[in-house]
């Protein structure tokens, strides 16, 4: 037995166990999933098609059916923007579930209600952020356009632009150095203000005498092009999200590039480790939500009933429903709330404690706790829980680690954690690693995303 507790480079483990083409692999398809997957819309759609690959119904055809047994996988849909995958357990869902949670909802740029105009011969959006953005990573990229548009009689209109091979990106200007003298002296977090952020969408004026803006002919396009009318606007949700797609990173392709790994990287882990479990003993939860970048708030949010009421129903289909019956399945739940957490960057060591922080390539993290300063609004896992997911990875041989996020009083963050622990279930944040969490292209390891799905998977399978 070691004495001492010493990082292990994921790695070295993953070649001892010859996993490298594994791990490429299994990249390889994470990356393909987050192209498919921009927005919380076309992740929820593309999670149920691959769920139906799968051999999962969805809740109301189990309703039709009348009945769940054990054995049998089902998802439940929240309104285009969450779904929720059940494989029934062999024990009664009252002995409790195993519950991966993640969000798939991800910081972007959200149009506003009525975004456009134009100025100096430029016609623009005007934009809201949503979720935790330094404003002035969003400028001079490349962006793209993606969402849902209701026409006026109702019709839905899904717009995609931007990711396309021959398809137009838009961008946000920033000050020529040579101009920004003033720029220079502001704050960083004021460098670009939150309504800087105008999207350049056009510059070619109409010709139609009365109308002969820029505007106007942007108006005339997207008319053609998806029957639109500028009131529709009013009723859209549209999201502005870096064009380009997921990406190898390195020279020996060791690390992921992307848009939205926070938290989509969990959610596909819990998929793929969902799809590999076979009649397990408690009832294995794949839970993704929207909402939480901006407090899990709304009913796609984890803060709503949704979550509940699927439960209830699972219940329902499975004999008698009480309510009793359902918190005690809530209660005696288990829970790892799958969201990344802060890899330590030697480039800014300042912010963070070394000895406690989570290391790119050393594996999936066991967050006993988040918030900020004195532990504020986490929910901290017990020891007995913390204690029980260690022997699981260890039995299993996952390469894990421990992480706080930063320094104590520089910052800090939570995830959907603390709103599980609400139902009285036993939870802990479990997820990845990431360098540059929130910029439009976060990095993580992919030494660190195999060992998070071979450890999810344990933990759907694995009962001590
Ligand atoms: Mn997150
Ligand atoms: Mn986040």
């Amino acid at each position: 037995m070691n004495l001492k507790y010493e990082n292990v480079n994921g790695w070295k483990v993953i070649k001892k166990m010859n996993n490298i083409d594994n791990v490429m692999n299994y990249s390889k398809e994470y990356i393909n999933f987050l192209n498919k997957s921009k927005t919380e819309r076309l992740c929820t759609r593309e999670i149920i098609k691959l769920a139906r690959n799968q051999g999962y119904i969805s809740l109301e055809e189990a309703v039709s059916n009348g009945q769940l047994k054990s054995g049998d996988k089902v998802f439940a849909e929240n309104r285009d923007k969450g779904v929720a995958l059940f494989v029934i357990g062999e024990k009664d869902i009252e002995k409790g579930m195993k519950i991966i949670a993640s969000h798939i909802d991800s910081p972007r740029l959200d149009l506003k209600p009525n975004p456009l105009y134009e100025d100096s011969n430029l016609g623009y959006f005007k934009t809201h952020y949503y979720g935790g953005i330094k404003k002035y990573q969003w400028v001079t990229i490349p962006l793209a356009l993606y969402g849902v548009v209701f026409l006026h009689d109702g019709t839905k209109v899904d717009i995609s632009i931007g990711d396309e091979e021959n398809d137009p990106v838009f961008c946000i200007n920033d000050l020529l150095p040579h101009l920004s003298s003033d720029q220079n002296q502001k704050k960083l977090s004021e460098g670009i203000g939150g309504e800087d952020l105008n999207v350049l969408v056009g510059s070619i004026p109409c010709d139609e005498e009365e109308n002969s803006t820029v505007k106007y002919n942007i108006l005339k396009l997207l008319n053609e092009k998806y029957n639109l009318i500028e009131e529709d606007f009013l009723s859209a949700e549209l999201e502005i999200v870096p064009a380009g797609k997921a990406r190898d990173l390195g020279i020996d392709r060791s690390m992921v590039m992307s848009y939205g790994q926070d938290d989509r990287v969990c959610a596909f882990a819990s998929l793929k480790s969902i799809f590999e479990t076979e009649n397990p003993e408690y009832t294995a939860v794949a839970l993704c939500v929207d909402k939480e970048e901006t407090g899990s708030h709304g009913n796609t949010g984890m803060h709503s009933k949704f979550f509940t009421n699927i439960v209830a129903e699972l219940i329902n289909l499975q004999g008698d429903y009480s309510e009793l019956k359902l918190k005690r399945s809530l209660y005696n739940s288990k829970v790892l709330s799958g969201d990344v957490n802060a890899a330590y960057d030697p480039n800014f060591a300042g912010a963070y404690e070394k000895s406690n922080s989570a290391f790119a390539g050393n594996g999936v993290i066991l967050m006993k706790y988040s918030g900020a300063r004195g532990k504020s609004s986490t929910s901290d896992a017990n020891a007995e829980f913390v204690s029980e997911m260690r022997r699981i990875f260890n039995k299993a041989n996952i390469v894990w680690q421990t992480g706080e996020l930063g320094k104590v009083d520089q910052g800090g963050g939570g995830t959907v954690a603390y709103i599980l622990a609400e139902y009285g279930a036993e939870v802990i944040d479990c997820g990845v690693p990431v360098l540059s969490m929130h910029a439009p292209f976060e990095v993580v390891s992919k030494a660190d995303i195999f060992e998070m799905y071979r450890g999810y998977k344990a933990f759907y399978n694995i009962n001590l």
